[in-house]
């Protein structure tokens, strides 16, 4: 796996925390020689954290590059690509992770707000991204290379009350994701998608609008993932050989039907 990913530049949206922040790390581990890693998310602060702690673990071997940028802005994620530094514009895999969950209510009552919180990041921003690192995967010889590796959610597969803008929001990935595919068979870029069930993040907590109670009885009674456990998985799905696609993975807890 290291051999693999020596010498890649991979992106990581949504890494401030949680399953963005353990990919990262987990890229970091098993290549600690040779690699580039662009780090994006809002929380400047927390990313800077991320990067200390790659440098605390794997030393300088990994360089990192943290960027403050919403995905759901088209400026920013234009401006972003545009303003990389030479060193850092030759990306080799772009892992759309960030995304959020907001409104839990029954669909007469989500707030307006809200609805468009979830599709700007999680549909309109994962696209935003795509269409922007794209050229770059394109340029390459034999119709293009690279990977990207979208985090959907069993959620847009399978749906639940309360849940529906959330649920939505991912079965609209799992399309997209699909047709992107689709557009790139026979190239050398890779679509490739995983859906985790329950993860212990600060999705939860976000999801509740800040109501610890209501978060922490999502994972009353059971043991959810760890976000080491899904960065696990999408280091593996990173790291096969090039004719190997991994399109579609379903990440649970042993516990979750
Ligand atoms: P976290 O809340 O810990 O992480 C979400 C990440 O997304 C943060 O880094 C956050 O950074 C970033 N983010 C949110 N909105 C934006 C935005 N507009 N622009 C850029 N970054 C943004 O939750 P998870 O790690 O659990 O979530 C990661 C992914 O996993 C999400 O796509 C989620 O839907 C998916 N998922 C999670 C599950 C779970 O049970 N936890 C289950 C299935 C899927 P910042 O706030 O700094 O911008």
């Amino acid at each position: 796996a290291a051999k693999r990913l020596a010498g890649k530049t991979i992106l990581v949206t949504g890494a401030s925390s949680g399953i963005g922040r353990s990919t990262a790390l987990e890229f970091a581990r098993t290549s600690p020689q040779d690699l580039r890693l662009i780090l994006t998310a809002r929380r400047i602060d927390s990313l800077c954290g991320v990067a200390a702690q790659i440098a605390k673990e794997v030393g300088d071997g990994v360089k990192v590059l943290p960027v403050k940028l919403d995905v759901s802005n088209p400026d920013e994620v234009r401006d972003f690509v545009g303003g990389l530094p030479e060193e850092w514009r030759d990306i080799n895999v772009l892992v759309n992770n960030a995304g959020l969950a907001k409104g839990v209510a029954r669909a007469p009552e989500i707030d307006e707000q809200d609805i468009n919180v979830v599709f700007s990041t999680n549909v309109t921003g994962l696209i935003n991204m795509t269409q922007a690192i794209m050229p770059i995967f394109l340029k390459r010889p034999d119709g293009g290379q690279g990977d990207i590796i979208n985090v959907g959610s069993i959620a847009g597969r399978e749906a639940y009350p309360g849940g529906s803008i959330y649920c939505a929001s991912k079965a609209a990935v799992r399309s997209f994701t699909e047709s992107l595919r689709m557009e790139l068979i026979a190239t050398r870029i890779r679509v490739m998608e995983i859906d985790p069930g329950q993860v212990e993040t600060e999705f939860s907590l976000i999801r509740f609008s800040g109501d610890k109670a209501k978060a922490d009885a999502v994972y009353a009674g059971c043991e959810p993932l760890t976000p080491d456990d899904i960065a696990e998985v999408v280091v593996f799905t990173a790291t096969r050989r090039e004719n190997l696609v991994i399109a579609d993975t379903m990440v649970y807890p042993n516990h979750q039907a």
